[in-house]
């Protein structure tokens, strides 16, 4: 038996203006509140332009909040960019790095995720370090190589079940309606489960989330398989009413 706490996380990726998100964080929170605690830790990672207004929303820590990505650097000359202390200090607890929209729409590297990762811990906050292959890997038989050279390079230095969560995200599974099946995401979480026991002390306690067209109607089943320890979830997660059954499954 494991320790686990889930995580079940939302992604608003580009998508939110302070008024309406502002109602739909307040209804997240009610909902939570509504229920008592549930067993697992909810978060939300909204665009770094709402991260100071949501945080000051879910003040009691109902639901966390998070950043979608962060710099490497502390501070300098980075035009337009904003850094994992900058987002600490707007109340974000977690960052997600390496999601492949951005590996995809500003080539990061693995390298470049594992500083960005580094950065989030100096921060104090807990890095979402997100992994997936795509479609032409899967169907050339190359996920399980792809995960552990994500897995591998993109992990921070001094990772630790407390500061670290992994997101195994099929890229062919973003916003598609597709998801592998139970078996599939067994297999990857199985695995990416065995390379951290060769890269840190405490993998068995370290949360591995599923992402990928996760919603109410097929989290449950997901959420069950083994070594899934919750969800990354994009568009189901914009609106209260779609992220609380989520939420609900944990
Ligand atoms: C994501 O972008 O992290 C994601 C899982 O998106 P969706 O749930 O919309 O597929």
């Amino acid at each position: 038996s494991n320790q686990r706490r889930p995580l079940i996380a939302g992604n608003w990726k580009m998508n939110g203006l302070a008024k309406s998100a502002g109602n739909e964080l307040l209804e997240l929170v009610k909902l939570v509140r509504d229920h008592k605690a549930p067993n697992c830790d909810i978060l939300i990672c909204p665009p770094a332009t709402l991260v100071r207004e949501m945080a000051k929303l879910a003040e009691d820590n109902a639901v966390d909040i998070g950043g979608q990505d962060c710099h490497a650097a502390e501070n300098g000359a980075h035009t337009g960019d904003i850094s994992a202390e900058m987002l600490k200090d707007a109340g974000a607890g977690y960052c997600i790095v390496g999601h492949s929209e951005r590996r995809a729409d500003h080539g990061e590297t693995n390298a470049a995720v594992k500083a960005k990762a580094e950065a989030a811990l100096r921060a104090n906050m807990i890095a979402v370090v997100c992994v997936g292959e795509t479609l032409d890997e899967r169907e050339a038989d190359k996920t399980l190589d792809v995960i552990s050279d994500q897995v591998k390079n993109s992990l921070p230095e001094g990772a630790t079940a407390a500061n670290t969560v992994i997101a195994y995200e099929p890229v062919w599974a973003i916003g598609t309606g597709k998801t592998p099946t139970p078996l599939d995401v067994a297999v990857v979480h199985a695995h990416i489960r065995s390379e951290l026991g060769s890269l840190m002390n405490d993998s068995d306690q370290v949360r591995l989330l599923y992402g990928g067209s996760v919603k109410g109607s097929n989290a449950e089943e997901l959420m069950a398989v083994e070594n899934v320890d919750g969800a990354l979830v994009g568009g189901a997660s914009l609106k209260a009413a779609d992220f609380w059954p989520i939420v609900a499954t944990s």
